[in-house]
């Protein structure tokens, strides 16, 4: 019978949530919706020197953020609780007395002085970085040179060990991912990686392998920096007699820097002007602040719709996709081999489409909470008006913090910025022109844009002017600056009394 799909998303709570994170959530949300499956949140908490407070919560928020929200996890439960590796301690030892047992694994209980001494004395010019594997294993203290007598005394002592797989020689180990095909490695070449560690704790590799196959984890999706450890997995499955069980893998590409010269980093968001988190993150120790797509602007849509394209190829021309087509159109062989480069014009250009499509009243419920923070006095304004100037102005906005800059003068009085384009060709008709027409705007009983409109035409050329003379001044008296929507549906919005203030603060 063919199994449920279950995939997981499993990151260890160790700080801001990199896009590159944010992708794999949502390729394992898309695969587990496309297929009617199960999406698990575990969290991978088990190497407490590593724990960051606040980290668990903070990934939680940004899944929320993004609209992906897992079937089972820490915080809604499900059938396989606990979600905590922390939580599942007791479960990892027996697993790894198992392994011992049937000889591929074995107690070591070298001091970290020991392991520093074994290093420094069998570098080599043909090993340089030497490891404890199967060159040097038989050189250390563990259950497979020390005697059972020995071991057990040892133990019995209170002596801290961890056990170790014991890698085989010369042995070709396969897997097949889903993106890249057959991939082999040779086992020599691995060492004999930690899985128990002396605090009880499992490592990643004993911990991701029982507990994908205890949540019956179908799939498996993980950035390729993962690929070296696959070898040491795909036996653990094997020696735990669960090989049929195996997900299968699939090793996601990076996320480049813009250039495509290696790994996206946060310093290369630093560096450049854009963010790497999903949402800000706090760092608890030092108090900085880094960053997200969330709080520069980004709608959660345009986001994951961004992140859906980078590295993965819908065989359209299409770009824009909402979550329900992106579900049925999902597929992990269309996932590029090779890493994908970030680029955050393109990013931006998703936001400003989705800005577009989104309806006004939603946008200004939006766009409000950055409004609050750029000018909180400013904002004693009905949700009506906010509406109109959102729609007004969003054509112009690739972020939601673009539409204070684009709109702020619908609610304060902007500085003029471009005073020098009034003065370069002010001239005694341009004067006369705005002095007679404040008084027209002063009797105006209908304040509306047609007629302050009509009545600025008809009286221009009674001063010589053209339309066009007049529209520039008037858009930097009342917007500050050579922008924004058209300026008589700027005064009808700002009112009678503020667009004859603002006329007559240049006029005189
Ligand atoms: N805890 C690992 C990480 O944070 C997860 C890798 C996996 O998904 O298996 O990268």
């Amino acid at each position: 019978m063919e199994r449920k799909v279950r995939v997981r998303f499993a990151p260890s709570p160790t700080g801001g949530l990199h896009l590159g994170g944010v992708r794999t959530v949502l390729y394992n949300y898309l695969f587990a919706r496309h297929h009617k499956g199960d999406f698990v949140l575990r969290i991978e908490d088990t190497d407490q020197t590593r724990f960051v407070e606040g980290a668990e919560q903070y990934i939680m928020n940004c899944l929320e953020w993004c609209g992906l929200i897992p079937d089972e996890s820490p915080e809604n439960g499900g059938p396989h609780v606990p979600y905590r590796q922390s939580e599942r301690k007791h479960l990892y030892k027996d697993y790894a007395e198992l392994l011992i047992e049937s000889g591929h694994a074995y107690i070591a209980f070298d001091t970290p002085e020991e392991l520093e001494k074994m290093r420094a004395e069998n570098k080599r010019d043909d090993n340089t970085n030497p490891q404890y594997d199967q060159r040097i294993r038989g050189l250390m203290r563990n259950s497979l040179t020390l005697s059972a007598e020995e071991v057990a005394a040892l133990i019995a002592q209170g002596t801290p060990y961890v056990v170790r797989i014991k890698m085989p020689e010369n042995e070709t180990i396969s897997l097949t991912d889903m993106i890249r095909g057959e991939i082999s490695f040779d086992s020599s070449l691995v060492d004999d990686k930690v899985l128990l560690k002396a605090d009880g704790m499992p490592t990643y590799h004993l911990a991701v392998v029982v507990d994908d196959y205890l949540m019956q984890i179908t799939h498996a999706f993980r950035g390729e920096e993962w690929l070296p450890s696959a070898p040491v997995h795909v036996l653990i499955w094997k020696y735990l007699g669960w090989k049929e069980k195996m997900p299968l893998w699939a090793h996601l590409p990076l996320i480049l820097k813009p250039d495509g010269n290696g790994k996206l980093s946060k310093r290369d968001g630093d560096r450049l002007g854009f963010p790497v988190f999903a949402m800000n993150w706090t760092d608890p120790k030092t108090g900085e602040i880094t960053k997200g797509f969330k709080e520069m602007g980004f709608l959660p849509q345009a986001f994951v719709n961004m992140l859906a394209m980078l590295g993965w190829n819908p065989g359209v021309e299409q770009e824009l996709f909402t979550m329900d087509e992106l579900v049925q159109r999902f597929s992990m062989e269309r996932v590029h081999k090779g890493g994908a480069k970030f680029n955050f014009d393109k990013a931006k250009w998703f936001n400003h489409q989705y800005i577009q499509h989104t309806d006004n009243a939603v946008l200004a419920g939006l766009v409000k909470p950055f409004f609050l923070q750029s000018a909180p006095e400013a904002i004693q304004v009905s949700g009506e008006i906010l509406e109109k100037v959102v729609g007004m102005v969003k054509d112009r906005c690739h972020l939601l913090t673009d539409f204070w800059e684009q709109g702020h003068f619908f609610f304060v009085t902007p500085e003029i910025k471009e005073m020098a384009v009034i003065k370069d060709k002010w001239n005694d008709q341009k004067q006369q022109f705005f002095t007679a027409w404040i008084t027209e705007l002063e009797n105006m009983s209908d304040w509306n844009h047609d007629a302050l409109e009509t009545g600025c035409n008809e009286l221009a050329p009674k001063f010589g002017l053209k339309k066009g003379d007049v529209m520039l001044p008037l858009r930097i008296m009342l917007v500050g600056g050579k922008f924004g929507p058209g300026v008589f549906a700027i005064a009808e919005l700002i009112g009678k009394e503020e667009t004859i203030k603002r006329i007559k603060s240049i006029t005189g």
